[in-house]
């Protein structure tokens, strides 16, 4: 089995403790290959190793930085089809979504930062007859980015691109769940000569390897995606600590549908937007919201597209529903299902685990499952699946739809679906989210403030935001 080794200081190293851990094919249920199980000392040697780098790095002219970071997206374009199949195969999700979605966008966050830094500029503040103001922005060091399983590349990079670009030198660590696309990036860094110690990747588990970047005094800032509780315990970690905090967490996202919307536009959207990536994205709707007077028209038309979608094999080209992440994630998954029904709700798609032939047999696969006749405060609406599951509830008027949409912890992302452009431009405001999608789901523009409010995090990413987080401003007033 294909042992990953870290990239620490441009080189590949096996873990301090010499201890590896099993990486499982989620399409097969069997373990594929094997990963550091990394600790303090690997976080130690790779911090080092950012602190001796970051002079050099951040020394570097904007442009030579720029045209690095642009050799390696070009490295991941160079190797795509290798980097589709990696992440495929290490997450579960279909080759078709890894092609169209993931590797291209690790390619583009890759572009868009080496670009964007050479346009980003600081302000000044003229005091008339007083003197002026300017604001430098500097990088900030060494700092720790950690990202999750379910967009293992696409988030990964999202963070090491803007932290690079802006001239920091990086300790970063991909999900342990999915870890194999970061490591054929280290392998991409070495090809393309990025210089030693400029971005370092442990593998390891995160209350070990994670918790280490965490903790280490020399890491100054802290980009982190995943989970709301993991969150708050690197907030309670890193807070005493004063370390710059991003924190991307999770969402039970409302997708509100009134009765005057594009009905095939809504209808065809609303189904990748509960089940891309078999629901393992944070922006996917899981509460949908349907106008009452369309209630039934829309619960026939959706159940009987998503009772039509098969789940396959993730290597598959026709694919389009694969498996969930791991075993673990597919029970927690399956135990929201019965507690629904415990809830008082019905099931009319799905609501079960699927069993496919051989060599697939022991695979975790979830059927797409559709519930309804739930209160908008029960825990199944209230807690995050992060799977394929989705609950339908009808509302009466829009005052009713934004309390029940408003009632949970979290607030990432909306999607509202109406052509009365009054009442978008009024519900979008309204709703508690960082992010509200009209009459569309997951349009992405880099430049624009992307994360949540409530318990879905702590600060912006995308753009300038993450160019600001990665920089720290200065100003300095000149008398006149
Ligand atoms: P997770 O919190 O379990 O893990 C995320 C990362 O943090 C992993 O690399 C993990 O190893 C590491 N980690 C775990 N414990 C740690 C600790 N104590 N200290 C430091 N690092 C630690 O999350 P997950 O299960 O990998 O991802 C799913 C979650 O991510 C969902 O809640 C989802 O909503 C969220 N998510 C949010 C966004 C967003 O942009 N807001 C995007 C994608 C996923």
């Amino acid at each position: 089995m294909k042992k990953l080794q870290n990239y620490i200081n441009g080189k590949f190293q096996p873990p301090v403790s010499d201890e590896y851990i099993e990486n499982i094919d989620p399409s097969r249920g069997v373990p594929f290959s094997l990963i550091p199980d990394s600790g303090i000392e690997d976080v130690a040697q790779a911090t080092e190793a950012a602190k001796a780098a970051f002079p050099v790095w951040s020394g570097m002219s904007l442009n030579e930085r720029s045209e690095i970071l642009m050799k390696l997206s070009k490295g991941i374009e160079d190797r795509m089809d290798e980097f589709v199949a990696a992440e495929s195969l290490d997450n579960g999700k279909p080759v078709s979504l890894a092609r169209q979605v993931d590797i291209p966008r690790a390619v583009s966050n890759l572009s868009f930062f080496a670009t964007a830094v050479l346009h980003f500029a600081s302000e000044s503040h003229y005091m008339e007859g007083v003197g002026i103001n300017y604001t430098t922005r500097k990088p900030i060091g060494v700092v720790g980015c950690i990202s999750p399983w379910n967009l293992p590349l696409y988030l990964f990079t999202w963070k090491i691109a803007p932290a690079l670009a802006s001239g920091n030198c990086v300790v970063a660590k991909p999900s342990e769940i999915t870890p194999y696309t970061a490591y054929l990036l280290s392998e991409v860094a070495v090809e393309v000569g990025l210089p030693a110690g400029v971005l370092n990747i442990i593998h390891g588990l995160g209350s070990k390897a994670g918790d280490a970047i965490v903790r280490h005094p020399d890491i100054k800032a802290v980009s982190f995606t995943g989970g709301t509780a993991t969150g708050a315990y690197i907030a309670k970690t890193a807070g005493p600590m004063f370390k710059k905090l991003s924190l991307e967490l999770g969402g039970k996202n409302p997708n509100v549908i009134f009765a005057d919307c594009d009905f095939e536009d809504m209808l065809a959207t609303t189904v990748r937007s509960s089940f891309a990536n078999q629901g393992q994205i944070c922006l996917c709707g899981s509460r949908i919201f349907i106008e009452r007077s369309i209630y039934d028209q829309f619960k026939n038309a959706f159940v009987e597209k998503v009772s039509r979608m098969k789940v396959g094999n993730p290597s598959d080209i026709e694919t389009r529903q694969g498996a969930v992440v791991s075993k673990d994630h597919m029970e927690k998954v399956l135990s929201y299902i019965k507690l629904a029904q415990e809830e008082g709700g019905t099931i009319l798609a799905g609501g079960h685990q699927v069993k496919l032939d051989e060599p697939y047999d022991n695979g975790f696969y979830i059927a797409p499952t559709i519930i309804e006749g739930l209160s908008y405060d029960c825990r199944t609406n209230q807690e995050e699946i992060f799977g394929p599951v989705v609950t339908l509830c009808p509302f009466d008027s829009e005052q009713e739809v934004l309390k029940m949409a408003n009632a949970t912890q979290y607030g990432l992302a909306a999607t509202v679906w109406t052509s009365n452009l009054k009442r978008a431009h009024r519900v979008a405001n309204q709703i508690h989210s960082g992010i509200v999608w009209v009459n569309s789901w997951l349009v992405r523009d880099l430049r624009t403030p992307f994360g949540g409010v409530k318990a879905s995090g702590v600060g912006r990413e995308g753009g300038w935001e993450a160019l600001k987080f990665f920089t720290e401003p200065k100003n300095i007033f000149i008398k006149e």
